[in-house]
């Protein structure tokens, strides 16, 4: 499998590091396209073996799957600029509010795409990786889950859940940094140094993660085995309430989508 990445920023750079690091293509199947040389000399620096160019048309040349990694105002000029072969070609994009109508527009109905959506904890491989496909076999659909399990989380979802699930995930990162923030300046005011706070803050976040994906259980069940009758917690908790904070997640979550 021979994947071609179109644009080496954030997304496309941190997918190339994380298929890399990965099981199922080879670095030297890689090929990234990217028109300034820094980030490409980052990606040589990271792994010698990435093969890379500042020519879109010569990284597609014998690529199985054609990753587009660019701005979404970029998307069309991109696609129209190369010689996409939908016959024999895969197109998958990571590029946010662009429907899959717009890329049939491009490269025709027949064409098998995938809208990938990851967040920036792919840099980390603790990406929630939100894929939809459009025209995909089941074993394509299998082969896109398992190469972005290796960078976290991935997900197949439907296109009409795409914007929903982005504000949770994509978006939802940074509602949760923003907790993090105000937790640690709380414990700034309460005599804690900035670094240990945030290394306390930050900790708990990612314990509390964590025992909903391995216990699998609700957030609600957690939330009682930490909250004593007349105790500290539910003191905090229903301040957190008069405050207007499960409503103020919900009308955020909303207001992104
Ligand atoms: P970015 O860091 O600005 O990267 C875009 C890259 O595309 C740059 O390296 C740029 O190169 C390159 N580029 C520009 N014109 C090009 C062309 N004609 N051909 C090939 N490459 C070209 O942006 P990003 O944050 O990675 O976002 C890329 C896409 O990911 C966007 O569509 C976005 O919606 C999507 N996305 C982002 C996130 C996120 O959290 N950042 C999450 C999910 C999806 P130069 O710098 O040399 O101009």
């Amino acid at each position: 499998m021979k994947i071609a990445i179109i644009g080496a920023g954030n997304m496309g750079g941190a997918i190339a590091r994380g298929i890399v690091q990965g099981s199922k293509v080879k670095a030297v199947d890689i090929t990234v396209a990217n028109p300034s040389n820094g980030k490409l000399d980052a990606l040589k620096a990271f792994n010698p073996e990435i093969n890379v160019t500042n020519n879109n048309q010569e990284a597609i040349e014998n690529a199985d799957i054609v990753l587009l990694a660019v701005k979404p105002w970029l998307v069309k000029s991109v696609l129209e600029n190369i010689s996409f072969d939908a016959k024999k070609q895969i197109l998958v994009t990571v590029a946010a509010g662009v429907a899959f109508t717009e890329y049939c527009k491009i490269i025709g109905e027949s064409a098998t795409i995938f809208r990938v959506i990851p967040n920036t904890a792919i840099s980390l491989l603790e990406s929630t990786t939100l894929i939809a496909s459009y025209n995909a076999s089941k074993e394509q659909e299998q082969f896109m889950l398992d190469l972005f399990d290796e960078m976290g989380l991935a997900m197949i979802i439907n296109e009409s859940q795409m914007s929903a699930a982005t504000a949770l995930t994509s978006c939802g990162i940074a509602y949760v940094l923003k907790y993090i923030h105000a937790a640690v300046e709380a414990g700034v005011e309460m005599g804690i140094y900035p670094k240990d706070a945030q290394k306390m803050v930050a900790q708990s976040v990612k314990g509390a993660a964590e025992l909903l994906l391995q216990n699998d259980t609700h957030p609600a069940i957690e939330i009682d085995k930490v909250t004593t009758p007349g105790g500290l917690t539910i003191k905090g908790l229903n301040e957190l309430e008069h405050a207007g904070f499960s409503s103020a997640i919900i009308r955020a979550m909303k207001a992104s989508r």
